[in-house]
């Protein structure tokens, strides 16, 4: 059901303290009533003395509504997690942890950063669907940030070189619909059969510029397109749009992206893209996801991300 906040003032006057935000993200993660995590059972208490805490019937579990989610254990109060998912997820172009934390008055960078990382955790759906119908599929190469520039972004811009980046555009006639984009680790069949493989649905019609690495993936019909002298802007208008996006926006808003966070910031471009035409409602699908989802430390965010 669609229940959340269309604009800033509204969340405001909504969310004004923890309980009003508990109170809506039990909705979220229990629509159909409250369901124990242990054991399954609908019959439960919830604790005077506890903050939006059930205690199940059945088997005594106490179980808080951010319990085992992406909200788990955080000390920041919920009205800042709200504050933030709304500015991340409706705000065009998101904003980095540096803005954030002077938004919202956030005592360090670390806590804006783990916030967005966290958040960022939440901008892929589990159990999405991969692209369908007419999907083009194109790569290509994104300079990386120097490790040594700080996080508020400098001058300079990456000596690190390149990394190679695949990307898909389900579209109709009048435009594209949704994307994926994932890191490669180059160009060859092997490396865009594996992005294809998840991305795009079997039986899907990929167009492609006519890279022979495409031709050989299996159980995608192909269209291949041989560019010669007609420009690949022309031949896969959207992914060469979608790329230039992806570039300004990963310069304009974080100074580059680096290596090691890749995956998640490509997710969360591909989130805000794919619910550009209802920016609102995705503060509801991030705490659907969020709800959804398992917790994660500080140290399992800062692992690099795998790219494949
Ligand atoms: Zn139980």
């Amino acid at each position: 059901m669609a229940d959340f906040p269309g604009s800033l003032p509204e969340l405001i006057r909504r969310f004004p303290d923890a309980a009003a935000c508990a109170d809506w993200l039990i909705r979220q993660r229990w629509p159909a009533g409250f369901v124990c995590p242990a054991c399954g059972g609908a019959k439960a208490w919830r604790l005077a003395a506890k903050a939006h805490t059930f205690e199940c019937a059945g088997c005594g579990r106490q179980t808080s509504v951010t319990a085992g989610t992406l909200m788990h254990g955080s000390k920041l109060p919920l009205t800042l997690w709200f504050q933030a998912a709304f500015l991340f997820a409706t705000h065009s172009n998101g904003m980095s942890a540096v803005q954030l934390k002077e938004m919202l008055g956030l005592g360090s960078y670390k806590t804006a950063w783990l916030l967005l990382a966290k958040l960022r955790r939440a901008m892929v759906a589990p159990g999405r669907q991969p692209l369908a119908g007419f999907v083009e599929v194109d790569e290509t190469y994104i300079p990386l940030r120097r490790k040594d520039e700080p996080p508020a972004g400098g001058f300079g811009r990456s000596s690190q070189g390149k990394i190679c980046i695949a990307g898909a555009v389900e579209f109709v006639d009048a435009g594209p619909r949704r994307i994926r984009l994932a890191p490669i680790t180059d160009a060859s069949t092997n490396s865009l059969a594996g992005f294809v493989a998840g991305a795009v649905a079997r039986g899907a019609q990929m167009k492609t510029d006519g890279w022979s690495a495409y031709g050989a993936i299996p159980d995608v019909k192909h269209d291949p397109h041989v560019i010669g002298p007609m420009a690949a802007h022309i031949l896969l208008p959207w992914t060469h749009r979608i790329f230039a996006n992806l570039k300004r926006w990963a310069l304009g808003v974080y100074h580059g992206l680096r290596a090691k966070h890749l995956q998640s910031y490509l997710d969360e471009f591909t989130f805000r893209f794919n619910r550009r035409r209802n920016r609102h409602a995705a503060f509801q699908s991030l705490f659907k996801i969020a709800a959804a989802a398992n917790p994660v430390t500080y140290n399992m965010l800062i692992k690099p991300e795998p790219t494949g």
